[in-house]
């Protein structure tokens, strides 16, 4: 029996089934089984103070269980997964890895108070190899995310939104989670911080309508905030600007509300459902409104205060941001499988 004894302030961290991450000063160590390259290892970690080791997992700590601690411990049915000048790229993507780069993005600080956000179904120490966007977790994109094998769903919308007392497959929202837990597969959610953030949906909208001196709608006190405004370079005749956010969103159809000749020197934003904004805009004297759903009262209000609405649909609105938002993660995290639901489709059609 050997047992590898790490000495000094050695931090260990396991973070799932493939790998075990070994940081610090190995003075000794002595290993069991089938183990021939550990010694190499061994040496070259020294100098470095730093190693990662794959294993199998019948890996088990001597002492505890919790991710970082100092403790003896046995390696079993163990191998190198690089050489240690490779050792950095090879560490694995957990969970917590990429909710920590989701908060960074949008940060949950500028959520609405009503909202749910962040990681909201499961364990933030689990391994992603998959990762799939969506806007919204529906039967077909649950289906889509445990056929391809997905670890983590990142959601625009939050599942579950509301408070919840019991999961049960009464509900639609608790089949969807009791299916994606039996493939312990996590759920993310950004939601409205993701679209108030600096490189939020809002702002990505604004900038594909190519508005300038971009400013929240209602600016939160820590930095950014809810929606956005800014001006046009010269007056653009709504019906101009509506084809232009067709363009941006590739869309065919727009809803519009106010004449397509209204000259628009200054626009706001809000994606998805965001009728009590309209306020802010009239106050912002802007011309015209981007709205992904607007009720028809919001319509009429609309044309009583003299500002034009552009409504793509709410799907439209937002889903362009999710499949932004898989190509930053991949770029992130260029060893994962990252995609947009390919499934995905807006439930509301033109007759
Ligand atoms: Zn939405």
């Amino acid at each position: 029996m050997y047992c590898p004894t790490l000495k000094d302030r050695t931090e260990i961290r396991f973070d799932g089934r493939k790998g075990v991450f070994f940081r610090g000063q190995i003075e000794f160590a002595t290993v069991v089984g089938n183990c021939a390259t550990f010694p190499a290892a061994l040496v070259d970690s020294a100098a470095s103070r730093f190693a990662i080791l794959a294993c199998a997992s019948d890996w088990r700590p001597i002492g505890g269980g919790s991710s970082h601690c100092l403790f003896t411990f046995r390696v079993y049915n163990w191998r190198l997964a690089n050489k240690p000048s490779e050792i950095a790229d090879s560490a694995l993507t957990t969970v917590a890895q990429i909710a920590a780069l989701l908060e960074e993005l949008a940060p949950p600080r500028l959520a609405e108070e009503w909202d749910n956000v962040g990681l909201l179904v499961g364990d933030k120490n689990r391994e992603v190899e998959k990762l799939m966007t969506c806007l919204t977790v529906t039967p077909a994109v649950a289906a889509e995310a445990v056929e391809q094998g997905a670890d983590l769903i990142v959601a625009h919308h939050p599942i579950p939104f509301v408070a919840t007392k019991r999961l049960t497959s009464d509900t639609t929202v608790g089949r969807l989670l009791l299916e994606l837990m039996a493939a312990r597969i996590a759920v993310y959610s950004g939601h409205t911080a993701f679209d108030s953030a600096g490189e939020g949906i809002n702002q990505l909208l604004a900038e594909g309508l190519e508005l300038r001196e971009i400013v929240p709608l209602t600016p939160h006190p820590e930095g950014q905030g809810t929606g956005r405004w800014g001006r046009l370079d010269e007056p653009v005749p709504l019906g101009d600007l509506a084809g232009r956010l067709k363009r941006f969103l590739r869309i065919e159809r727009v809803q519009i509300v106010g004449r397509i000749g209204h000259l628009v020197r200054a626009a706001a934003i809000g994606c998805g459902a965001a009728d009590e904004l309209l306020a802010a805009a009239v106050a912002n004297d802007c011309d015209a409104m981007v709205l992904g759903e607007a009720r028809f009262h919001t319509c009429l209000e609309a044309e009583a205060r003299g500002i034009s609405l552009l409504l793509p649909g709410h799907f439209a609105s937002e889903r362009f941001a999710l499949e932004r938002l898989a190509g930053a993660i991949a770029a992130r995290f260029p060893k994962l499988n990252v995609w947009a639901s390919r499934s995905e489709r807006d439930p509301l059609q033109w007759g």
